[in-house]
């Protein structure tokens, strides 16, 4: 199948315009022709590096007050309005044991967050999970990693020390851990520790990172490590962010990402136009790094994952409406994906490309997003229905659509 559209984001150096690339889709239509995407731009689909499915209750458990680190916050949350309208569906004991029911159908609201902004690759930051668990779901929930909740707070959900948690990643998977979330001592110390006690190396992800000094930045740039930046949640809990200019000065390896929506943004797209907005000074080209090219590094991704170049089996391809196409991206909203592929299968799209792929429809709903009809695989609807059923009232998350 070969696609045309009115530019294609190789990647952030590679632009073409009028230009048209060749899917090698298992799923095409016997009487496919090729498509010609009208005013449309084609993209490397979106990675998120940073998310704790299960979390994404709405809306956020936030107040006025700022904390000086997230480990109070972890706390005082749980009195939060949102967290008790959340215990009514579900209450966390601790146990992280994600593939039960209600969990599970908690964790398909985090990964419908993501589809509908773009994602076809995200990071769930939980206990390691049964594989079942991971292969649940129609994008790629990223199996592959080891981790730690935080130095200070070590693995209080699940999950071995966080020496034995680097130890079985072996430098081939991601290490992932909270780190320096907050402007106190306790959280300046957490970089000093990470390296006290063995755990910086190119494989270790650093989600936050607000307290880094500039010359812990250049040790993270040296050793080749990535750090995850979430803006929306840092400003609603701390208040105060990472040294991001700083951070694309010393060529470190920065990722953006959502956090839950029980502290951050509504999805990567929102997240994308904070950034942008609250930081004029990152440019539109590093934030679409940061969330393609950036990510599938951090997560040692496949190829496929992060740009067009090598492979074309995940695909966003969004209304042109803004001729840059970086900021093109960055301002888009679902009403604009035009298709979103995942390992070349459609997951998301408007209604009239439907048509141009052999997939069973049993497995699709459709729903509406501005005037235009669209598709997505599974049944989002299913999974509010069965939450809805043990509330008195009829929840809502702006991350759906109605
Ligand atoms: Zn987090």
């Amino acid at each position: 199948m070969k696609l045309y559209a009115d530019k294609i984001v190789f990647s952030s150096n590679n632009v073409k315009e009028k230009s048209s690339l060749v899917i090698e889709s298992k799923v095409d239509s016997p009487q496919l022709q090729d498509i010609i995407f009208e005013k449309a731009i084609i993209y490397p689909a979106l990675i998120n590096t940073h998310d704790h499915l299960v979390g994404n209750w709405y809306p956020p458990a936030i107040t006025e007050d700022k904390f000086v680190n997230s480990h109070i916050w972890v706390e005082a949350m749980k009195n939060h309005p949102t967290y008790l309208a959340r215990n009514e569906y579900w209450k966390n004991d601790g146990s992280f044991i994600l593939t039960k029911q209600k969990e599970i159908t908690l964790c398909w609201l985090g990964v419908y967050k993501n589809i509908f902004s773009g994602v076809v690759a995200v990071q769930d930051h939980a206990p390691k999970q049964k594989p079942a668990y991971y292969q649940t779901f129609p994008v790629n929930v990223v199996e592959d990693f080891t981790q730690c909740h935080s130095l200070p707070l070590d693995n209080w959900w699940g999950g071995k020390s966080a020496e034995e948690e680097f130890e079985d990643a072996m430098g081939k998977m991601p290490f992932i851990l909270h780190v320096g979330e907050g402007v106190d001592p306790l959280t300046a110390h957490e970089f000093t520790e990470l390296k006290e006690r063995g755990l910086l190396a190119k494989n270790t992800v650093m989600i936050h990172g607000i307290c880094l000094s500039e010359k812990e930045i250049e040790e993270i740039a040296e050793v080749g490590a990535t750090i995850c930046w979430c803006p929306t949640s840092n400003e609603n809990l701390i208040g105060k962010h990472l040294n991001i200019e700083y951070c694309l000065k010393q060529g470190v390896n920065v990722t953006l990402a959502t956090d839950s929506t029980l502290s951050g943004g509504i999805n990567l797209f929102a997240e994308m136009r904070f950034s942008k907005e609250r930081f004029p000074r990152v440019t539109s080209v590093d934030i679409f790094k940061m969330v393609t090219c950036n990510a599938a590094q951090a997560l040692m991704l496949p190829n496929q994952y992060g740009s067009l170049e090598k492979s074309t089996s995940e695909l966003l391809i969004l209304d042109e409406v803004i001729d840059n196409p970086f900021d093109n991206l960055i301002y888009a909203q679902t009403a604009n994906i035009k298709l979103l592929l995942h390992d070349n299968k459609p997951i998301l799209g408007d209604i009239d490309y439907f048509p141009l792929f052999s997939v069973d429809k049993q497995n699709y709903t459709t729903f509406k997003s501005g005037n235009r009809e669209k598709f997505v695989i599974g049944d989002f609807r299913k999974h509010t229905d069965y939450i809805n059923s043990f509330l008195t009232y009829h929840k809502k998350f702006p991350y759906l659509p109605e």
